[in-house]
């Protein structure tokens, strides 16, 4: 086997040609997040008559292609070589210089940025007395010991965020830096979060973990400023461990503090000290963020996470009744599986009350006595809520396409795609009739509203990447009705 240039079957490519083909395949069919956590610096380490060799960067990344993308790898080969390669195997492998970085980020070099940035070199290595560090103790900066990965329910919609988050606690300031997880409010990007920190310092209790939402952060800052004490605030956020930054979207607008964050994290991801930042949307879509940060946010890992199933939240509710001691009825845990589908903090909430609502009334809880209860969780009354006023305007801003482009007549892409996602989720969560949506849409045909409810029916079934904007276009939809 050789792993240079080759003839890979009837094609002159170069090995690192046939890889770029495959990514190419691969691209359309996942989630930016995905493909990029999982496909960044993977190459063909070897290819031979018959079987190909993938290096990939650790050995967390051998086992998800194996389980998760093995089949989609193999087939790309096999359709780019003619049939070749029947088999494909995977082995940890630093990328050989000179191999390009498969990715579409071009963040600007780290080490640019941080040496124009003057204060860098005057930062000291350690704490010095006078500099306050964040207690615990204070309930400033703390940590939820609840909010722990063995708490942590696994479905598919947060697989890739947990184990991305299980990483980052393996090895703190490695290849994951920063991790950054994002998706609708509700769905345990906090909890994992705060996992990563609580399980670090159940592993060492020394390491200095800084918990802070962007709003504390900023408020912080502007504090510092005022009071003449930014060198206070430099030192506390610069000389720790591990840096959690919960809800970073707020930072957007904000432009110097998004300065002061960004060399915050220039200056950790130098010394290796690892960052997890969470959001409710992937960092490209934060508007009035710079896009040096943004490229920040892109460079280490991006792991959605979206609306746990009816499985899941079955088997999230069964481990909330076991941490309370509290038997609920499997009907009913069904039952309430089935009503609360917005998301876990919903369903949780949901829960408590009926625990609450029972206890105090010294009763168990039947499918009769928490119909009450529900009835404000049921999502078809959400659902009833929702006008296609509302979610025509949700998807324009969710696409950044202007109400009147996306009701006019042009057929340009970037508003005509949105149009057929407004005409789908018409259909398929007001159930309008497709006159009705032909009318709405600017009076179009009902002709127009059936072929763009197929065509996204169809697409949907395909393409990982539409699934998730789906997930976080309905995720909107209903947090603003
Ligand atoms: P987010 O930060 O995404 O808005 P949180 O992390 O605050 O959501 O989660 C809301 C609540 O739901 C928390 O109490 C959290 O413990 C719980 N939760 C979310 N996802 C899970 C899960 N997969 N397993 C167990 N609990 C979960
Ligand atoms: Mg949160």
């Amino acid at each position: 086997m050789n792993s240079d240039h080759k003839m890979v079957g009837v094609l002159v490519m170069t090995t690192h040609e046939l890889w770029q083909a495959v990514l190419g395949e691969l691209e359309l069919s996942l989630s930016k997040a995905n493909f990029t956590t999982w496909f960044k610096s993977t190459f063909v380490a070897e290819i031979g008559a018959s079987d190909a060799c993938i290096g990939v960067p650790n050995l967390f990344t051998k086992a998800w292609l194996e389980k998760k993308y093995h089949k989609e790898i193999l087939q790309s080969l096999q359709n780019l070589t003619d049939e070749r390669v029947r088999t494909v195997s995977y082995r940890v492998e630093a990328r050989p210089t000179g191999v390009q970085i498969i990715d579409s980020i071009d963040p600007a070099p780290l080490t640019s940025t941080i040496t124009t940035h003057q204060e860098a070199n005057e930062i000291p290595p350690f704490a010095t007395e006078s500099v306050r560090i964040p207690s615990f103790e204070s309930g400033e900066f703390t940590l939820n010991g609840k909010y722990t990965f063995s708490s942590f329910i696994v479905g598919k919609q947060n697989e890739l965020a947990h184990a991305a988050a299980q990483a980052v606690s393996g090895n703190p300031g490695g290849v994951y830096n920063p991790l950054f997880l994002y998706g609708g409010v509700g769905l345990g990007k906090t909890h994992l979060l705060q996992a990563v920190g609580n399980e670090l310092l159940r592993k060492n209790p020394t390491i200095k973990v800084l918990y802070v939402t962007s709003e504390r952060f900023t408020n912080d800052y502007i504090q510092a400023v005022r009071s003449g004490k930014t060198q206070d605030f430099k030192n506390r956020y610069r000389n720790i461990d591990l840096l959690l930054v919960d809800d970073i979207q707020f930072i957007a607008g904000k432009e110097s503090t998004q300065e002061e964050f960004f060399h915050t994290f220039n200056h950790l991801y130098q010394s290796n000290k690892q960052i997890v930042l969470t959001s409710d949307r992937p960092p490209k879509a934060i508007q009035q963020v710079e896009h040096r940060l943004v490229s920040r946010f892109e460079c280490g890992m991006l792991a959605d996470v979206g609306n746990p199933d009816y499985e899941t939240r079955v088997a999230i509710l069964e481990s909330k009744c076991r941490d309370k001691n509290y038997p609920l009825d499997r009907d009913v845990m069904h039952h309430l599986a089935t009503i609360v589908q917005s998301n876990v903090r919903e369903l949780e909430g949901a829960l408590n009350k009926i625990i609450a609502f029972h206890q105090f009334k010294n009763t168990l809880p039947s499918l009769e006595s928490v119909k009450p209860i529900l009835s404000s969780f049921n999502t078809q009354s959400q659902k009833k809520s929702v006008t296609p006023k509302i979610l025509i305007s949700t998807v324009a801003v969710y696409f950044d396409v202007a109400i009147e482009d996306l009701l006019g007549k042009s057929r340009e892409k970037r508003l005509a795609f949105p149009r057929q996602i407004v005409m789908y989720l018409m259909r398929e969560e007001l159930k309008s009739s497709y006159p009705s949506i032909g009318n709405e849409l600017g009076g179009r045909d009902h002709t127009t509203a059936m072929h763009a409810y197929e065509k996204i029916c169809n697409c949907l079934s395909q393409d990982e990447k539409l699934q998730h904007d789906m997930e976080l276009i309905k995720q909107r939809l209903y947090t603003a009705a």
